[in-house]
């Protein structure tokens, strides 16, 4: 631990973050030439894995296929490459595509970090950053174990913050309550014959479902879909239609209306809809950069989770295993929110819905999303950062570049993966963050000349 502010640099760059996109910074970093040793990541964990692979549950699956999940945005084989290599995994395999498990991934991205010149120069601090300054036109970064660590150029990376409770709901903390399922350490617990309510019906429901049916779960499991819909499954689409055209000028409104027309009446389930959505997807982020904030944030909270389920899908295996259960009538969804959530006898739970019904559960698992990113809102809060509108997402431009509160872009503070979704677009997906990876090395390598490091 160091006490003192240092004099000279700890690095050129900071990269603070653990998981994926750290690690996607890291290797595109230094493939376009700056050194390993110039760089320090800070975050806990082994670096790449993070919330999205960091996973222990063996069912839980990529949601996309093989050829989609790209570290090199230009190498569609790469990762299908080297998993054909190195991974012996039968059940992969789909007529949808391969869809090889989360943790697969984190393999190939710690096969990848270790693939970098000069791979022992890696330097990497296991501790939180709290807070973040500017002196003398470089950054000091405080961690939560009292150090600091001084750099020019500072990358957020600090992607999924762990999930909450929604709003207003606060049970306490027990075993049988799953705050965070990302993991899937807890599904172990739960024994055979319980019931399990599952809140939320997004991709983290679909995958607390299948960890549920891969270790024979017998007893009912209640899920509480907001829309009381689950996502489709991916299907076997082909070579994307050319690339939709999107108008120039667009508001809110004339959006999502652009997307209702493209779409048509087609079947979410039919892969001539996913291969429309995918010629719909890959120009959308030039035109919602362009919306006014306030149609961004209303759209994103109107239609964000239509979006996310279109977009994202689920993998085909998950998708069985809910099909099973539905048909066996063992997985009842209901059409609701949660309410409240309270003691009840014999170490169960009250789970109020907010249709008026009660439930009482052995095992109650959050799948309600992200929760709300301490560092990012300590810089809001402190005025260094401008957030968009009244929420708490930072303002970051096209090359990546944070925002100030007085509206200018910061030469020196970048930030990418999903905090940079509301300011950008479509940017949640592995492959779009390994675009932003290699965006940030051009801008940050090239043309620059970096000071000492100690
Ligand atoms: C459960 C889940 C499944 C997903 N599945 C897929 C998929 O199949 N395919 C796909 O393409 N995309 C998937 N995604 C999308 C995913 O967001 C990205 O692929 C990617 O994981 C984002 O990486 P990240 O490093 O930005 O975020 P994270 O994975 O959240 O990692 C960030 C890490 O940084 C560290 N950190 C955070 N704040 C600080 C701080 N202040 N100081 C120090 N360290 C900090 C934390 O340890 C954290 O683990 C999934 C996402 C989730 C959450």
């Amino acid at each position: 631990m160091k006490d003192e502010v240092p004099s000279a640099m700890d690095a050129s760059a900071i990269i603070i973050g653990s998981g994926y996109s750290a690690a996607a910074a890291l290797v595109h970093l230094t493939h376009a030439g700056l050194p390993l040793r110039q760089i320090l990541v800070i975050g806990p964990g082994e670096l790449g894995t993070g919330q999205a692979y960091g996973c222990t549950a063996k069912s839980y699956r990529l949601n996309i296929r093989v050829t989609g999940q790209r570290l090199w945005p230009d190498q569609p084989e790469h990762f299908a490459d080297w998993a054909t290599e190195h991974i012996q995994d039968p059940d992969a395999h789909t007529p949808a595509g391969s869809f090889y498990r989360r943790s697969d991934f984190a393999q190939y991205i710690t096969a990848q970090l270790a693939l970098i010149p000069d791979a022992k120069a890696f330097r990497q601090i296991n501790a939180w950053a709290t807070n973040i300054t500017g002196e003398d036109n470089d950054w000091l970064v405080a961690c939560d174990d009292g150090a600091q660590y001084r750099a020019e150029r500072l990358v957020l990376a600090t992607g999924n913050p762990d999930p909450e409770w929604p709003t207003g709901i606060k049970p306490g903390r027990a075993p049988s309550l799953v705050r965070a399922p990302w993991r899937g350490d807890w599904v172990t617990q739960v024994k055979s014959k319980m019931h399990v309510c599952v809140v939320g019906a997004g991709l983290t429901a679909m995958d607390a479902l299948h960890a549920l049916g891969m270790q024979q779960h017998q007893g009912p499991i209640s899920l509480l879909a907001p829309h009381g819909i689950l996502p489709p499954s991916q299907v076997d689409w082909g070579v994307p239609e050319p690339a939709h055209d999107w108008p120039t000028g667009l508001r809110g409104s004339d959006f999502s209306r652009e997307i209702r027309q493209y779409l048509g009446t087609r079947s979410w389930h039919h892969r001539d809809c996913q291969q429309r959505f995918e010629a719909l997807r890959v120009n959308v982020n030039p035109p919602w950069q362009m919306l006014p904030p306030k149609d961004r944030v209303r759209l994103q909270r109107r239609l964000g989770w239509l979006w996310s389920l279109i977009r994202f899908r689920a993998n085909p295996q998950t998708v069985a295993s809910v099909k099973a259960m539905k048909a066996s009538g063992q997985l009842k969804i209901i059409k609701t929110h949660l309410h409240g959530l309270t003691k009840a006898d014999s170490g169960r739970w009250l789970v109020k819905l907010s249709n008026g019904e009660e439930l009482t559960t052995h095992v109650v698992v959050n799948c309600t999303g992200m929760g709300r990113d301490k560092l990012i809102d300590t810089m809001i809060a402190a005025g260094q950062i401008a957030p968009i509108e009244t929420t708490r997402q930072p303002w970051i431009n096209s090359e990546l570049r944070v925002v100030a509160s007085d509206g200018q872009p910061y030469d020196t503070l970048f930030c990418i993966g999903p905090a940079t979704g509301l300011a950008l677009g479509d940017v949640l997906g592995a492959t779009s963050i390994a675009h932003q990876a290699a965006q940030l090395a051009k801008t940050l390598v090239t043309n620059t000349s970096f000071k000492r490091v100690r």
